[in-house]
């Protein structure tokens, strides 16, 4: 009989996984799929020899999140490849704004605004350590701990608030004269699938934005399993087993279990366990939102970006200028398709030629669409990938499509395609799923929720599996050690 069980084999499933299994404890992980991972694996879905990130791709949040600094992804042979140029956001006209890892690049690239953007990022670049562990904290408790990695520092908070307060608000243009340096702040807040000026919205850009400038937005070489690989075999090394192709249906398979963690969606918790009314009215009342309809292409060769510097660039955002992005995101806010969709599109063979046959490439995308879509938008991401890159058509050897509809097969937490596994609205940015204390536990004893519908969110963090297993681990066994360290070998029960 296990200690612990963990339901579903997502980043943050297995972050809960490890950090129990090296407590000591014994772990089994159950997963619906055949294959581990959740958001973050890859696989050919086009052609033979052309491997995909079937949803997360690109890795500013793993490579910063103290989680992972502490479990060391390059000591478990995970190589994070970062491109030169974190983002870029191209323009109608060849134009495009990039941004380097490094700041004084981007800023030299900026003209009139390259001040802006630095007088903007430079004071969180220079602290990103402190911001991260504000943005990555459980939005409850000021995040102290003994490896130092989760510290801040006071005066954070308020440039982070300044900040957001500024491109949440009618004021988010008042720093910039030109158009690229706005298009560029637009298309990271997109991320969160929210309106662009929204709170939320503004969080990830400060965040987003400052890491492209610190450790960029590397991916992994061979593709995102690899980050999940690397934790599986963590878990099986300190005595883990993870059983694949077993959707848990009722929670009473595991009534003799003290731990049971769910990287699971609360709608998954209403659906396996009886739980008080109270609590389950709270979950009804959590709103799942925007999603994604992802499509792969298989390409005999790169993309012809027309503006000089996309060629170098990890990700694109492709929409065009800062109205353009509102006009799409404001139409899918409003549960319409746009006709020039957002669209996130990652080149991983920039850094990593194990991606394609030689010569080769595959290209990532993504539109932002209506929860529940059943829209192929094959045609629509074509269209603005061939709008910034003339010739793109012709390079397409074959495509693989999820709509949002269709999302939920490949993964339940993903309802009606929202890849946030719940809508990042202010009030669920911390009441993530209910207004709770201690938003990992839940009212059954025993029984704690450690995924993405969690604070502080979506992303391959394993932040929300870290906390969740911090508490598991103190009420259940007892343990007071705080989990990063356990990463660092030096700690047993
Ligand atoms: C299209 C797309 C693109 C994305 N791009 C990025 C990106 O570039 N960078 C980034 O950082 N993040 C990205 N994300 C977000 C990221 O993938 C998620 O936030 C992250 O995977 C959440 O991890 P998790 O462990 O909470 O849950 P998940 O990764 O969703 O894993 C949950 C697992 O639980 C399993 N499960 C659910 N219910 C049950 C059950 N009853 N029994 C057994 N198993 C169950 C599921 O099958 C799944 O494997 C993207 C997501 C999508 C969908």
């Amino acid at each position: 009989m296990a200690d612990a069980v963990v339901v579903g084999s997502g980043p943050n499933g297995l972050a809960a996984a490890v950090i129990l299994a090296r407590a000591g404890l014994g772990v089994e992980v159950y997963e619906a799929s055949d294959a581990i991972g959740g958001g973050c694996r890859t696989a050919e879905v086009t052609l033979p020899g052309f491997h995909h990130d079937l949803c997360a791709g690109a890795h500013p949040m793993a490579v910063a999140s103290p989680f992972f600094r502490a479990f060391d992804l390059k000591a478990h042979g995970v190589e994070l490849l970062a491109p030169q140029v974190s983002y870029a956001h191209p323009l109608d006209g060849g134009r495009a704004g990039l941004a380097w890892q490094d700041l004084e690049h981007t800023v030299d690239g900026l003209g009139r605004d390259g001040r802006s953007w630095q007088r903007l990022f430079g004071p969180l670049v220079r602290k990103w350590e402190d911001l991260v562990g504000l943005i990555m904290s459980d939005l409850r408790h000021p995040p102290l701990d003994p490896t130092g990695l989760l510290r801040i520092d006071p005066g954070i908070e308020l440039r982070l608030l300044r900040r957001i307060a500024e491109q949440a608000t009618p004021l988010w243009n008042m720093r910039f004269r030109e158009d690229l340096a706005p298009a560029m702040l637009t298309g990271i807040s997109a991320h969160a699938i929210r309106p662009p000026r929204s709170f939320p919205g503004a969080g990830v850009a400060m965040l987003l934005g400052t890491l492209a400038h610190v450790r960029g937005w590397p991916v992994p070489r061979g593709g995102s399993q690899a980050i999940i690989d690397a934790l599986a075999d963590d878990l099986k090394t300190h005595g883990g087993r993870i059983i694949t192709g077993h959707r848990v249906d009722s929670l009473d398979d595991f009534a003799d279990v003290r731990a049971v963690l769910l990287d699971t969606a609360p709608a998954e918790l209403q659906r396996i366990a009886t739980l008080p009314a109270r609590y389950s009215f709270a979950l009804n009342r959590f709103r799942y939102g925007g999603a994604a309809c992802k499509v792969d292409f298989a390409l005999s060769g790169p993309v012809p970006w027309e503006a000089h510097g996309c060629e170098r660039a990890g990700t694109l955002h492709l929409v065009g200028s800062r109205e353009e992005a509102v006009a799409a995101e404001k139409a899918v806010a409003a549960g319409k398709l746009a006709e020039r969709p957002f669209v996130l599109a990652i080149q991983p063979g920039v850094v990593d030629s194990t991606r394609a046959p030689q010569g080769q490439a595959t290209l990532y995308t993504y539109c932002h669409v209506p929860n529940g879509s059943t829209e192929d938008m094959t045609e629509a991401i074509t269209a603005q990938v061939e709008r910034f890159a003339p010739g793109f058509r012709d390079l397409i050897l074959a495509t693989n499509v999820r709509t949002a509809a269709r999302m939920p097969a490949h993964n339940a937490n993903y309802i009606g395609g929202d890849i946030s596994a719940g809508a990042m609205t202010l009030r669920q940015t911390i009441f993530r799923p209910a207004p709770r204390w201690n938003p990992y536990s839940t009212p059954l004893p025993g029984v704690y929720l450690c995924s993405s519908a969690t604070p502080p969110g979506p992303g391959v963090h394993g932040m929300n599996g870290y906390y969740a297993a911090r508490h598991a681990l103190r009420k259940e066994f007892g343990v007071l050690t705080d989990p990063l360290e356990l990463l660092t070998d030096h700690w047993r029960i």
